[in-house]
């Protein structure tokens, strides 16, 4: 049964609210098209393993998507893990086309592609970290059961072709195709037979992960040194995205390819809660929706909650 559901990362929405408010000169703008391109195909690749999570997605399992956890160290990020209560399985999903050449001496894998080359960080070193962390996590939050924490690399593309340079066989007890993740777990549930935890406890230990949920807050800016000024101004067009569309008799006009929308600020807004800040005055939105009124600001901030009186109120524009 699958308890959390994956939402779109806010990694991605950021990402690609950034890419639009971004001028394409800009130094920054390149880098910011390829962590798109990254983050997208990570996330298209943990969708493509929920066809095979239903085939064991029973009332043995419980299944958490895109766990992220906070300890000392800072966060770490598990994409898949399966509760039982006979043991606790990682998965980390890539999804990574080509062919994958696992290197265990030299903790790389390299990745061949139209003959060409390129080093990927080394997958089976990620998943031995997240394990040692989840371990330690469970057992510092009062869950003094010793319950097995088992992990996988799971390849989502299934024309991805695997080899490894040395130890093939130890490579293919920890990295799998997705088609091959129902077996996989079958051979586990022989070798963890024995129940640690009952039900009742399972059941707990997932409420608890989900509680202690940590949200991403990366500043967009800062992470990628970007000046607010440098960020583009003004209500896009989502036909041909131009920007600004001008307001005139409470639609949104494109100058551009003449076309009209009533709710076009929505998106801008959004950016502005992605980009620079999750609650804005009149006159900073008015701004950046490149308005010239500020009771046409007012009426298009109304749906939001806000606190606050005057010049102070401060809407709340986060999603
Ligand atoms: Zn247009």
């Amino acid at each position: 049964m699958i308890i959390k559901k994956r939402s779109l990362p806010l990694e991605i929405q950021l990402l690609e609210a950034l890419s639009r408010r971004l001028p394409v000169s800009h130094p920054k703008y390149t880098l910011i098209l390829e962590n798109l391109a990254k983050k997208r195909a990570g996330y298209h690749g943990e969708k493509a393993i929920d066809y095979y999570l239903d085939f064991i997605s029973n009332e043995k399992y419980l299944i958490l998507q895109n766990l992220r956890l906070q300890d000392e160290k800072g966060y770490f990020q598990i994409d898949i893990l399966i509760v039982s209560t006979c043991f606790l399985l990682i998965l980390e999903v890539k999804n990574i086309i080509g062919t994958l050449v696992f290197d265990p001496q030299f903790h790389q894998v390299i990745r061949i592609l139209d003959n060409k080359e390129e080093a990927f960080p080394d997958p089976l070193l990620q998943i031995d970290r997240q394990t040692t962390r989840l371990k330690t996590w469970i057992q510092e939050h009062s869950y003094t059961h010793n319950i097995p924490v088992e992990s996988l690399v799971v390849v989502s593309n299934p024309h991805t072709i695997i080899k490894a340079t040395t130890k093939p066989q130890l490579i293919a007890q920890k990295v799998i195709h997705s088609a091959y993740l129902p077996s996989k777990i079958k051979s586990l549930e022989i070798l963890y037979s024995s129940a640690i935890l009952s039900t009742k406890e399972m059941k707990k230990l997932v409420r608890y992960l989900i509680r202690k949920q940590e949200d991403e807050q990366k500043k967009p800016l800062d992470y990628y040194n970007i000046h607010p000024n440098e960020i583009i101004k003004g209500v896009q067009c989502s036909r041909c995205r131009f920007v600004p569309m001008n307001r005139q008799h409470g639609l949104w006009f494109c100058p551009a390819c003449a076309s009209s929308c009533k709710s076009a600020h929505i998106q801008a807004i959004n950016d502005y809660a992605l980009i620079i800040s999750s609650t804005v005055t009149n006159q900073e939105i008015k701004q950046f929706l490149c308005l010239s009124s500020s009771a046409t600001t007012k009426r298009l901030l109304s749906p939001y909650a806000n606190s606050g009186v005057k010049k102070q109120r401060r809407y709340v524009i986060s999603q």
